[in-house]
């Protein structure tokens, strides 16, 4: 039996693939390769170059009718890129995710695992955040992510398929063997882009708005090292292969920390002050989103071993670094 990871070559569906392979998994990646990077598939996986959204390419990847889950990375996740073209996120995380559904159910794949996000929940008045808030994405990207979901709940209704989606909070840091970590040049996310300022690769980092109701005015977030999301779905795909029912779990710490707070804890790992700038709020961003992430522990048993930011940001750091030589050697 395989499993099949799309979105295998970015960065956490690369770290799922490496951890699958860890455990002596068969794994198959589909991948468009438009954000990920082939060198970031290990050796000894099979890979499928191409689009989720082709039906030929999913019913032939699928046609043996030997896999036994899909745990589905591919999509789009910039926040203010879906404000911008909201279209464009529908059909890429709503759309096409119907098809890779459709085509799951259709060739018998009994199990479904979707990379989902906090973002479904926008602006909350109580943190942390537990699965049963009212859902209320304030961005295209959280709505397509949530019109996902109801497609998965509604299928496992009515099909003879599992499913578990995991609302990711903020992910950051990398394999803690420096096998994979995140690799776009274009990144946005906060830890990516502070790195990649500290390195020296970036003029400065932009601070998207410091009037915010929280207690320094920037935006809290839960950040979350990739590993400990790997072991999530690790701990899912256990789960429903043990006969769990579907569910969503949060997946994040439960502590929240400001951009202020991330800017501070990559000056301490390099021991020099970040050049920063201050800029005007981003569209689509809640001022505080942290996890309310019992479940995840009770239901999964999961059990996170690298919830220190320092550690978070000294990895992504070390990273940056690794990919520096990489890209210079290659
Ligand atoms: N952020 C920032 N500067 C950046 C990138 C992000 O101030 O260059 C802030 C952003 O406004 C948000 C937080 O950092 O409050 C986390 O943003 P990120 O893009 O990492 O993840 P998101 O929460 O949007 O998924």
């Amino acid at each position: 039996m395989t499993i099949v990871v799309t979105g295998g070559a970015g960065y956490i569906g690369s770290h799922m693939v490496l951890a699958l392979l860890d455990a002596g998994e068969d794994v198959t990646v589909i991948d468009n390769l438009s954000t990920g990077f082939r060198w970031a598939v290990p050796d000894g996986v099979r890979f499928i170059h191409g689009d989720i959204g082709d039906e030929a390419l999913l019913k032939r990847a699928l046609s043996t009718g030997d896999c036994e889950a899909i745990i589905h990375f591919a999509g789009s996740i910039v926040v203010p890129d879906s404000v911008a073209d909201p279209l464009g996120y529908y059909l890429n995380n709503t759309v096409k995710t119907r098809g890779l559904i459709a085509a799951a159910v259709a060739a018998g794949v009994p199990h479904f695992i979707f990379s989902s996000t906090a973002a479904v929940y926008g602006i909350q008045d109580e943190m942390p955040v537990f699965e049963t808030a009212r859902l209320d994405p304030i961005s295209p990207y959280g709505t397509s992510k949530l019109m996902s979901e109801l497609m998965l709940r509604d299928t496992a209704a009515a099909h003879d398929i599992t499913y578990a989606a995991l609302r990711y909070f903020n992910v950051a840091g990398a394999d803690p063997q420096g096998r994979s970590g995140q690799s776009s040049p274009r990144a946005t996310h906060l830890i990516k882009v502070a790195a990649q300022a500290a390195l020296g690769d970036r003029p400065y980092l932009e601070i998207f708005g410091r009037d915010y109701p929280t207690p320094d005015g920037t935006c809290i977030r839960d950040y979350i090292h990739v590993t400990d999301l790997i072991a999530a779905h690790m701990a899912a795909l256990n789960y429903l292969r043990a006969g769990g029912r579907s569910d969503v779990f949060n997946c994040g710490y439960g502590k929240g920390y400001s951009v202020l707070e991330v800017i501070s804890a990559v000056e301490r790992a390099t021991n020099h002050p970040l050049v920063v700038r201050d800029g005007p709020p981003r569209p689509g961003d809640a001022p505080m989103l942290v996890a309310g992430a019992k479940k995840v522990r009770e239901r999964l048993g999961w059990a996170p071993e690298h919830e220190d930011l320092d550690e978070i940001v000294a990895s992504a750091l070390h990273w940056e670094n690794r990919l520096k030589t990489k890209l210079a050697v290659s």
